[in-house]
């Protein structure tokens, strides 16, 4: 009890550091995230049905996956500026190397869980996808975010199941409400790729109101596979 205390003080008086390298500051700083982001091809294994080409900025482990449990969970927002921008140069690097033609696209987040994002208090990955939009236009990508996806009945909490289960769990489960589907190509973001199963459902959900699913973007992908 007097430990957690103590703790707690701690943490007020002390300043944050990066979870890379021990700089004070932000919780992960800029320079830290960039350097850690290698853009690759990264798909799971099964790949489920429909599941778009997957490109993600790094593995999910050590300072990035730090940096994505403060930023998802402990409502940490400083941490959008670096993670939007390795999603953005993962997006750019997809776009260049995995699919040359396109032309202007549309970021699509992912949406969370609607409990899940009352709880957090914030929109992790519609965030994201806002300021990777602006990044990739400066860079000469015209892209626009739009949030047209939205959940459209309450799933079971996904923890725990294996890869097939997660997808009958989630099949029909995402919608896109209003005939909004983008005309453009879109290019799908989301903060991680696990099993694929939530990425394939988004794409068919897009797909079945109109829209081209060019890629998928993360920050990170796990290499756990089932
Ligand atoms: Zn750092």
């Amino acid at each position: 009890m007097l430990a957690d205390v103590s703790r707690a003080l701690l943490d007020l008086l002390l300043p944050q550091r990066c979870v890379a390298c021990g700089v004070p500051g932000e919780p992960f700083c800029g320079p830290c995230l960039t350097g850690l982001a290698a853009p690759a091809r990264r798909l799971p294994e099964p790949r489920p049905a429909g599941l778009p080409d997957c490109w993600s900025a790094a593995d999910y482990a050590g300072p990035v996956r730090r940096a994505l449990i403060a930023y998802k969970e402990r409502a940490q927002v400083a941490l959008a500026a670096p993670l939007a921008e390795a999603l953005a140069f993962t997006v750019a690097a997809a776009v260049s190397r995995g699919h040359p033609a396109a032309g202007a696209f549309v970021l699509v987040p992912v949406p969370s869980a609607r409990r899940t994002r009352r709880a957090r208090g914030h929109d992790p990955v519609g965030r994201l996808a806002a300021r990777a939009a602006r990044l990739l236009s400066a860079w000469g990508h015209p892209a626009e975010a739009r949030a047209v996806l939205a959940p459209v009945r309450r799933v079971a909490d996904q923890a725990g199941l294996d890869a097939r289960r997660r997808a009958a769990n989630l099949a029909g489960s995402l919608g896109v409400p209003g005939r909004t589907a983008p005309g453009l190509p879109v290019v799908l973001v989301d903060d991680l790729l696990t099993t694929g199963a939530t990425l394939s459902e988004a794409a068919r959900a897009l797909r079945s109101a109109g829209s081209e699913v060019l890629l998928a973007a993360t920050v990170a992908a796990t290499r756990r596979r089932s």
